[in-house]
């Protein structure tokens, strides 16, 4: 990639996503560094959950890599189906012997197991993928007013002490806490449904877990959900525009702000 460089600049040098320029002063020996963050550098995962490749949620997914990389972010995606992802937390992520034998404790043994860098090698690839990123996309289907279980897997399993948090480093100083979070999801009920007064009530209820609960604990600052409402039951012609919201919104998500998710916000 090309980039206009100041003529005197004496070093270039990249840091996490940091362009950091060394730049000597006219007519002096004098050096300056002035640190640039760019969205060329950005990168993003998407931890993609649908066993249908043209599911909306498989459209949804597309458009972001495209979009995304569009801009020149570095976009990753863990298609947890495809990857035939293992969403249990057994012993089997514990390489090696085990700090208690005695005695399985799946968040002890995976706390320890990460110190000693002997977790399973699918768990040390997502971390890998998480620590790299910039931002974390969630694409999902609501299942039971959640995640779908591999997705959930995916959290028990990569999200653990000592790599995601580790009290009293947690929420606002969870070992996350650089990186951004987004929960896109489609439903199979409609906006009224999960409207304030609707049978299944306020979507901000069942966010709540999500996005407070793991994200926020975990120290992402958590962005506004991408909702689409029952995507099998509108017209074509609304799917299309719920496509080309997210593409518009994709365009400015870096400037966007995280929102508050204290448990206020869901229950007032
Ligand atoms: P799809 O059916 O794959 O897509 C909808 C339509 O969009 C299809 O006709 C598809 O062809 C079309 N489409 C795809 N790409 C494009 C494109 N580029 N342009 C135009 N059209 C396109 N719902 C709830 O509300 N609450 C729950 O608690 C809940 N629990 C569930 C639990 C389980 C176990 C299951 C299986 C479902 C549950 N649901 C629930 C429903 C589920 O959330 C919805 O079925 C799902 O979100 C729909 O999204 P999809 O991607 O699967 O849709
Ligand atoms: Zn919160």
């Amino acid at each position: 990639m090309r980039f206009p460089v100041p003529e005197r600049t004496t070093e270039i040098s990249f840091c996490d996503s940091l362009l950091i320029l060394q730049v000597r002063i006219r007519n002096t020996a004098e050096t300056k560094v002035f640190l640039l963050r760019s969205f060329f550098w950005r990168k993003v995962l998407i931890i993609y959950t649908h066993q249908e490749p043209k599911s909306l949620n498989g459209s949804l997914k597309n458009l972001a890599v495209e979009e995304l990389s569009k801009q020149g972010c570095n976009v990753t995606t863990s298609d947890l189906y495809a990857m035939q992802f293992e969403p249990r937390a057994t012993r089997n992520d514990i390489i090696g012997c085990l700090h208690n034998s005695e005695h399985f404790d799946y968040g002890v043994e995976s706390w320890e197991a990460y110190k000693r860098r002997c977790l399973a090698s699918d768990l040390i690839e997502e971390q890998r993928k998480v620590q790299a990123a910039d931002l974390v996309i969630f694409q999902f289907p609501l299942y039971w007013f959640s995640m779908p279980a591999i997705m959930k897997g995916w959290i028990d399993r990569v999200l653990v002490q000592g790599f995601a948090h580790n009290f009293p480093q947690c929420y606002d100083d969870g070992l996350l806490k650089n990186k951004l979070a987004l929960l896109s999801f489609t439903t199979g009920g409609d906006e009224e449904m999960f409207s304030k007064g609707g049978v299944s009530g306020n979507i901000r209820y069942l966010l709540w877990p999500i996005q407070h609960g793991i994200m926020h604990f975990c120290g992402f600052k958590v962005l506004a959900p991408q909702i689409c409402f029952a995507p099998k039951y509108v017209t074509e012609e609304k799917r299309k525009e719920m496509l080309t919201s997210w593409a518009q919104r994709l365009k400015t998500i870096w400037e966007e702000k995280p929102i508050n998710c204290t448990p206020e916000l869901y229950f007032k």
